[in-house]
């Protein structure tokens, strides 16, 4: 084979969002080599766009502690998130934000100095009758702040960046162990084998799976892609959750911080639904309460505007200071998208996807784990994932917000702390697997040769997001699921016969689209198939034909992979230390 650069590291991650560099800044603190490599230029990885903030029981505002966080986290995933991952992540907070704080992040301050925290949905309202208030703030730049900070630390720390590089596949040898990945650098084209002892999966959520989706454009889930062309199955991809709020139409986000605040949804009759729904949280119940109100208000005939279809989401009361203070990035969206001001006109709003529940199925240590004889999970050799590619799980059916900034600190620092404990025992390179390498790289350079006639890139990619958005949304029954997949696995088959005319090697993004459809369309199969076997509704998964939750056939964890179709796992009802929550009826 022509000659091909290889680097050696210790570990490589791939994805500098919020979850792959704060395992990075960990292993680049413990003086090991660490590659990260990214699509885009770090600080534009979608971390950038949360808003609202991330939970910790700090009790800044009113008493409150990790134990209660932990129940509102079970009984938001509708039961089916990991006790024990859910009660490290909700101990583990506090000290995930003290630390961003001392990595420099400016968080919001309430009068007396300490970090301002705002009412989420779906946080008890047991503490003397008040809502909660247990998500840490930056403004509404929260993310932003997050990860700007997070790269900074890791450029003092000497973390090796390779900016603007496409990692296409993972290379694993006949034992199964992980070698690294095949990567590719988007300017010019040059095919780089990236050789790692550990390989962190990090590469963010599938949004783009949908038609309208508050998810960047590099949302398109190629961890979890290169994770089922492993071998490695998906867990839980049925979960997809559907923001109430996205800008009718168009999906922005307008954060959940917005009802913190005090804001509220408004039907055609100006009447303020959510009492209806969940009569003690109203707008604060959680997103898929919220998403499914919104729906039905639609689907009765209460939507607004002159085809009835969207509700609306009223600031105005607030007031302009509280506006420009706590939510100046949601206004300036508004003024900018929609030409409202919030502070005076109330904003059109519709469910939009927004976040992917499932993911590559990981332990606590973030260890990717696999299924193995009667063995539910057992440890891939080098793999590791976290942040929103994995599935932990913590967010089981249904994830709260300000969860997911949490889950992607913690979960990425102890996937860091793991790799130093395992690199302590495995000290060498193991020998390279070069028939992985050579499939890899012939696949990169099939593209090479211009090809016409084939299927187009963008067509198939427009149409696979409009079925999942027919057949795949906020509610679902057998016979649109059924249609579902029959579209998604044509549009699988079409995938094969695909073409770009664009054979260049500068800035070819025709080429990384197509390889980001390749792993879209392998989450499209794990969550339409997964959706269809599910027969019972729980979180974000709604059955019009199977309404009730079903805890007997159901509590189980889905694992959708290439080889085996379906298969099921145990839900860890166990936590660590604490008493298990058992199931039951979840109500706001
Ligand atoms: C608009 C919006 C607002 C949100 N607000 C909040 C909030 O207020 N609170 C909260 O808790 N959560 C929020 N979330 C969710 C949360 O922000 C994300 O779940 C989280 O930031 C994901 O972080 P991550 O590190 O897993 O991945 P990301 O930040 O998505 O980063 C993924 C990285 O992987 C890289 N990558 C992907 N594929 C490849 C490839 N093939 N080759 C090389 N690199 C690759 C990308 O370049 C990027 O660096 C919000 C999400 C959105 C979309």
């Amino acid at each position: 084979m022509a000659t091909i650069e290889r680097r050696q590291f210790d570990t490589l991650i791939i994805g500098a969002g919020g979850g792959g560099l704060r395992a990075s800044l960990k292993l680049a603190e413990a003086d090991l080599s660490v590659a990260v490599v990214s699509k885009v230029f770090p600080t534009r990885s979608h971390t950038v766009a949360a808003q609202g903030g991330m939970n910790a029981a700090l009790a800044n505002v009113q008493p409150d502690n990790w134990h209660w966080h932990m129940f509102d986290t079970v009984k938001g995933s509708d039961y089916l998130g990991d006790q024990d991952a859910i009660e490290y992540m909700c101990r583990a907070a506090p000290k995930a934000v003290y630390e961003l704080e001392h990595f420099g992040v400016p968080f919001s301050r309430l009068d007396n100095g300490k970090i301002y925290q705002r009412a989420f949905g779906g946080q008890s309202q047991n503490f003397g009758g008040d809502q909660a208030s247990r998500t840490c703030a930056a403004a509404d730049r929260t993310g932003h702040a997050i990860l700007h900070s997070l790269y900074q630390q890791n450029i003092r720390a000497k973390t090796h960046f390779f900016d603007e590089y496409f990692a296409v596949d993972l290379m694993t040898d006949e034992d199964g162990h992980v070698l690294g990945a095949v990567i590719f650098n988007i300017q010019d084209g040059q095919i780089i084998v990236i050789e790692a002892k550990t390989t962190l999966l990090a590469t963010g959520g599938a949004g783009q799976l949908y038609k309208t989706t508050t998810n960047a454009l590099i949302n398109t889930g190629d961890g979890m892609g290169m994770a089922m062309r492993a071998g490695i199955p998906l867990q839980d991809m049925e979960f997809f959750q559907f923001h109430p709020t996205g800008i009718a139409g168009r999906g922005m986000l307008i954060t959940e911080g917005a009802r913190g605040e005090g804001g509220y949804l408004v039907n055609a009759d100006g009447e303020r639904l959510m009492e209806r729904y969940a009569p003690k949280a109203k707008d604060l119940a959680s997103r898929d309460v919220v998403s499914r109100a919104i729906a039905i208000e639609i689907r009765e005939g209460r939507g607004c505007g002159p085809n009835k279809d969207y509700v609306l989401l009223k600031l105005d009361h607030l007031g302009e200071e509280v506006i420009q203070k706590r939510l100046p990035g949601i206004r300036q969206t508004c003024i900018t998208f929609l030409g409202i001001d919030p502070a005076e006109q109330a904003i059109p709003v519709y469910p939009t996807a927004h976040y992917t529940m499932g993911g590559i199925p990981t332990n606590r240590f973030g260890q990717v784990v696999v299924p193995v004889k009667d063995t539910p999970e057992e440890p891939v050799a080098g793999l590791y994932a976290a942040g929103e590619c994995a599935c932990v799980s913590v967010h089981g059916g249904n994830r709260l917000g300000g969860n997911s900034l949490l889950d992607i600190l913690v979960f990425g620092r102890a996937a860091a702390n793991h790799i130093i404990d395992y690199l302590k025992e495995n000290k060498y390179h193991r020998a390279m697997n070069e028939d992985a390498v050579s499939t890899i790289v012939e696949k990169i350079r099939s593209y090479d040769q211009p090809k016409s006639n084939g299927e187009s890139v963008a067509e198939l990619r427009k149409t696979l997001k409009q079925v999942m958005e027919e057949h795949c949304s906020v509610f679902r029954n057998k016979e649109v699921l059924q249609q579902g997949v029959d579209k998604v696995e044509q549009l699988a088959q079409r995938m094969k016969n695909i073409s770009i005319n664009d054979s260049s090697h500068t800035f070819n993004t025709a080429k990384v689209e197509a390889f980001e459809l390749e792993n879209l369309m392998a989450v499209a199969l794990a969550t339409i198939h997964s959706a269809y076997a599910r027969e019972e509704s729980r979180g974000a998964h709604s059955r019009t034909d199977f309404t009730e939750r079903d805890d007997k056939s159901w509590m189980r964890h889905s694992l959708y992979s290439f080889e085996n179709g379906l298969d099921y796992k145990p839900v860890r009802t166990k936590p660590m230390s604490v008493e298990s929550f058992p199931p039951k009826p979840r109500v706001y």
